[in-house]
């Protein structure tokens, strides 16, 4: 029955509009674990570093009993907030930014790259020489920016940095081939990141090539074209090779960018993400990073990371000078002092004293995450939610008759559950052949061969591209082989045991970062180094970490029921321990599940 109970409030604790569950955690003194697990009750799956808005945050806090309220506070400058960038009243209209996906051979390179040399100048000495991970052209006057990062790889990583970077999805279907695996995926992930999709219908200058059979089967996937009724997805058809449709495509992407009405401050600290990295001879760090708001300059010093830069060039990412680089625009920045990482955003600091002092506390964070012997407990929440989607198993199977791919599909599709599930790449009847290993290779699939060959030549090229290909004769075999592959995917359980209890019976010494106490052990032993929770009654104070123990004035490695010992401990948050508070030590371990 729902507990329409108001809670009473005894303490009340100011926010921002959007916090991260682990700052959210540890500023109502709880274990993030709780507070994870309370938002996955009500259907959130957010990770410790991942952010939640206010309301969701209310709610959750409610939920938790706390007797805590929370107050909105007046958004400050943090730059760190990048959630999809709310624009002000006054914000400026940007170009779209657009990635293209599609399936494998299905021509996402061929149409970027059409793309971009129909807006390279004629004569222009090199043309298109190498991939670029991001570039922005002009059409009809107007910018467009295209992710050159094709593959789903790609977008997921930068979908999983939090930026919603993209605005516009082109999925690109070969006309002649239609829906294939990764298309689909494709569609799944522009459905998940809540962006536009555009379909590009490729290859029709190819025999074969069939558009309406491609819009009956967009149909199918809930991509209505909008040429019929009811419908709302654009399909162009285009042809990369000829380059016929594609100023109409790029019309279109234009179109879709006035419906949505994008639009970013300039006026406020530049802020993007850091898209590529590499080190270049004579220029050090060159990183291309993608401006998602504010203007940055030549001289302005930027944090990505635990890297900083004060920007020495920034061009575009062809190479020519810019002045300033406006929301939307990829640019590549030389200036670094080490090489930011893909995926780190950037934010513009004031002066190289603060650019130092957070690279430093970024740096810092990273070394103490790593130092520490065991699993700590942020990077074992970490680890649990390395991601909080279902895992997927990628694989290709191949099988010697149709009856047969049936049922090892059917069965495989048996052993999803809701954290891990296999994905078919792709399946077809016949030997395993080189098109299987070349789409395993981009896929990282593996490739499961039931009661058919495998060339040597396909052996050979297996080895070489470091491609796992495994072959059956008995059906339930193959499907252990994937269930074990599965529970390797599967979260770990967290298991927690209690080790001892000290009840408090005076306080030395209370900073905010470490507190130093003495008590009796009440309960089992107690040990140092060690991680413990602070408790008064049944309320949990906050999670602390054992950093020292002492018999007497003697230090002590293990202090037993019974006896009074002196204790210290490091806290992430101040504690206000009282005598008569509980600190009770326990191992935490992380073991592995099987399906
Ligand atoms: P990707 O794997 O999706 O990046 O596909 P590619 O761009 O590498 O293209 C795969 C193959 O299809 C290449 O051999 C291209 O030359 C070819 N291709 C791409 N677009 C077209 C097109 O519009 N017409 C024809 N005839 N071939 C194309």
């Amino acid at each position: 029955m729902a507990d329409v109970e108001q809670p009473v409030v005894n303490s009340t604790i100011e926010i921002e509009d959007m916090i991260t569950v682990g700052t959210l955690a540890e500023r109502l003194s709880i274990p993030v674990t709780r507070l994870i697990g309370e938002l996955m009750k009500n259907g959130i799956m957010a990770t410790v570093n991942e952010r939640i808005d206010f309301d969701t945050a209310e709610i959750i806090v409610e939920e938790l009993k706390l007797g805590i309220g929370i107050t909105r506070r007046k958004a400050e400058e943090e730059t760190t907030a990048r959630v999809k960038a709310v624009a002000s009243a006054t914000a400026a209209s940007r170009p779209p930014v657009v990635a293209v996906m599609g399936h494998v051979d299905h021509g996402k390179t061929s149409l970027l790259d059409a793309i971009r040399s129909a807006n390279v100048v004629k004569g222009e000495a090199g043309g298109i020489t190498q991939h670029i991970s991001a570039y922005q052209i002009i059409h009809n006057d107007r910018s467009i920016t295209f992710l050159d990062t094709p593959g789903h790889e790609a977008f997921a990583a930068i979908r999983e940095h939090g930026a919603l970077l993209t605005d516009i999805v082109v999925i690109v279907v070969a006309a002649d081939d239609g829906i294939k695996p990764q298309t689909i995926e494709a569609i799944r992930f522009a459905r998940k990141a809540g962006v536009k999709i555009i379909v590009a219908a490729n290859k029709i200058d190819k025999e074969g090539a069939d558009v309406n059979r491609l819009k009956s089967q967009l149909g199918e996937y809930d991509l209505i074209w909008d040429g019929w009724k009811g419908g709302d997805t654009p399909v162009q058809e285009v042809s990369a090779k000829t380059k016929q449709g594609i100023p109409e495509l790029l019309d279109m992407i234009l179109l879709v960018t006035d419906v949505e009405d994008l639009k970013a401050d300039t006026d406020i600290p530049a802020r993007g993400l850091i898209i590529e990295a590499h080190v270049e001879q004579g220029r050090g760090p060159v990183a291309h990073a993608l401006v998602e708001a504010g203007t940055l300059k030549p001289g302005d010093f930027i944090v990505a990371g635990s890297s900083y830069a004060k920007i020495r060039n920034l061009e575009t990412t062809d190479g020519k000078p810019l002045k300033i680089a406006t929301p939307s625009m990829p640019v590549a920045i030389t200036g670094f002092k080490t090489l930011p990482e893909f995926g780190d955003e950037f934010s513009y600091v004031a002066n190289e004293k603060l650019a130092r002092a957070q690279t430093e506390a970024a740096a810092n964070g990273k070394q103490a995450k790593g130092a520490r012997g065991g699993v700590g407990s942020s990077e074992l929440i970490r680890m649990i939610n390395r991601n909080n989607e279902v895992q997927e198993l990628n694989i290709i199977i191949k099988a010697d008759v149709q009856g047969s791919l049936t049922s090892v599909i059917d069965s495989l599709k048996a052993l999803d559950t809701a954290e891990v599930a296999v994905r078919i790449v792709s399946s077809g009847i016949g030997a395993v052949g080189e098109n299987d290993l070349h789409l395993a290779q981009t896929s990282k699939a593996i490739v499961y061969g039931f009661n058919v060959d495998i060339p040597t030549s396909s052996k050979q090229q297996a080895s070489r591209d470091k491609v796992v290909v495994r072959m059956y004769k008995v059906i339930y075999e193959l499907i252990d082989d994937v269930k074990s592959g599965l529970s390797d995917l599967l979260r770990p359980e967290i298991k927690e045991t209690e080790v001892g209890r000290l009840v408090v019976r005076g306080i030395f010494n209370t900073t905010k970062s470490a507190v130093i106490c003495g008590g009796e052990v009440t309960k089992g032993k107690l040990v140092s180094p060690a991680l413990a929770r602070v408790l008064r009654g049944k309320e949990e104070l906050g999670e602390v970490e054992i950093t020292g123990l002492k018999r007497g004035p003697a230090e002590a490695k293990e202090v037993f029921e019974g006896e009074m010992c002196g204790l210290s401990f490091s806290t992430s948050h101040r504690i206000d321990l009282q005598d008569g508070d509980h600190i009770e030590l326990f191992t935490r371990e992380a073991i592995q599940r099987t399906l």
